[in-house]
């Protein structure tokens, strides 16, 4: 009589290789581990108060750890830990290693703001993390705290240092706003090499939670590349396979960096992505207005194979293109008012994790 497997995750040869109505796999989960944040980024969240996740809801690592598995059966071989900050979430190495051990991830990142990071850079990477983001708009402190209402650029600096000791390498995500950093393209681009970071600049976007956002504070990729072929000489595209969001770039000097077009030159026809909040809803696209409540099943204590199925089947229907929806529009206007934020917090970026 042959063995019966124990129950469990499933074999990487057993993992379903499932697409979406416009034929996009199911590659890359976002698992925000907290919504709860220690900066307040004027694209971000620029507003005084936040209706919070209740604590009650919050996924526990085992729970998420359990998620990933449903998900790597799908096909997911992709994880990155964003939040809100991640590292405010108490004990994360606790879940890197968790999630470190599963041979279905190919690629466990965070991405953080890097404030928390030079105390926990070298034991995220020793519990098996791989790789590290770190978002950085500025070299300025006071416009470091006009920006996110913390004089923290120094933290942020020493935590880049941190994650370069115990990774080697990093990226630097920067959000680039006319009339408030577009000055400092080609300083953030110095910086990153000197930083041994890559650096990708990030146009602006109509997210729910960027209730300050209008059309005429986006800096355009096109825009961005002028800036920089200006300061720096010729840019060269970097021709790669790739389902990832930043088109890359290369100077003469080999200096690589990319840009992240969502707003001017969306991605949508290859996005392989999609967003768990804290508390274990699912949304396929950042624009979504509706997400699937995967906690619920999680806590009536459904089978993996039961969870990896409504997976499939939700995201075999998927037809999203937010981005691309959002660039049709005449009047651009931010995506969800105030009024509607306060109403249904899973509508915040901070709350999907970006
Ligand atoms: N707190 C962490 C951080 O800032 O890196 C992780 C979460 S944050 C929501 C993830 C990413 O979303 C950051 O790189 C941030 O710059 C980006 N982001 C937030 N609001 C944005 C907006 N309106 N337009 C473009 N990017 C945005
Ligand atoms: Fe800024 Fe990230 Fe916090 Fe949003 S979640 S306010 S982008 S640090
Ligand atoms: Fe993907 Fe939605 Fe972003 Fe388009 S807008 S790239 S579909 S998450």
């Amino acid at each position: 009589m042959r063995a019966v497997p124990p129950p469990g995750p499933p074999r990487l040869d057993e993992r379903r290789r499932v697409a979406d109505r416009l034929g996009r796999p199911l590659r890359n989960l976002r698992l925000s581990v907290t919504d709860r944040c220690n900066l307040r980024c004027q694209y971000c969240m620029p507003e005084e108060e936040y209706v919070w996740l209740p604590r009650e809801d919050l996924l526990h690592f085992e729970e998420m750890s359990r998620l990933v598995d449903a998900f790597t059966g799908c096909g997911v071989d992709k994880v990155r830990l964003t939040g809100g900050e991640p590292l405010l979430r108490r004990d994360l190495p606790t879940l890197v290693s968790l999630l470190a051990a599963k041979p279905a991830l190919r690629d466990l990142a965070m991405t953080t703001n890097g404030i928390l990071l030079s105390d926990h850079a070298k034991a995220l990477k020793q519990a098996g993390l791989h790789r590290v983001t770190v978002s950085l708009d500025t070299l300025q402190p006071d416009r470091f705290k006009a920006l996110t209402r913390q004089n923290a650029l120094d933290a942020v600096l020493s935590g880049i240092r941190a994650a370069r000791d115990a990774f080697g390498r990093l990226k630097l995500d920067a959000v680039v706003i006319r009339g408030v950093n577009d000055d400092e393209i080609v300083s953030l681009l110095d910086f990153a090499r000197s930083a041994n970071a890559e650096l990708r600049y990030i146009e602006y976007m109509d997210v729910g939670g960027a209730t300050h956002w209008s059309m005429d504070k986006v800096v355009s990729r096109t825009e961005i590349l002028d800036q920089i072929a200006r300061a720096c000489g010729p840019v060269e595209p970097v021709v790669e396979e790739s389902s990832a969001p930043a088109d890359r770039f290369r100077l003469r000097d080999g200096t690589a960096f990319g840009i992240i077009s969502s707003t001017t030159d969306p991605f949508c026809r290859s996005c392989d992505r999609s967003r768990v909040t804290a508390d274990g809803m699912w949304y396929l696209c950042l624009y979504a207005s509706a997400g699937i409540d995967l906690r619920r099943p999680l806590r009536d204590g459904r089978a993996l194979a039961e969870i990896g199925a409504l997976i499939e089947s939700v995201w075999q229907a998927r037809t999203d293109r937010g981005a691309e929806t959002r660039l049709t529009l005449r009047d651009r206007r931010p995506f969800v008012p105030v009024s509607a934020l306060r109403a249904n917090p899973h509508l915040e970026m901070h709350t999907r994790g970006g």
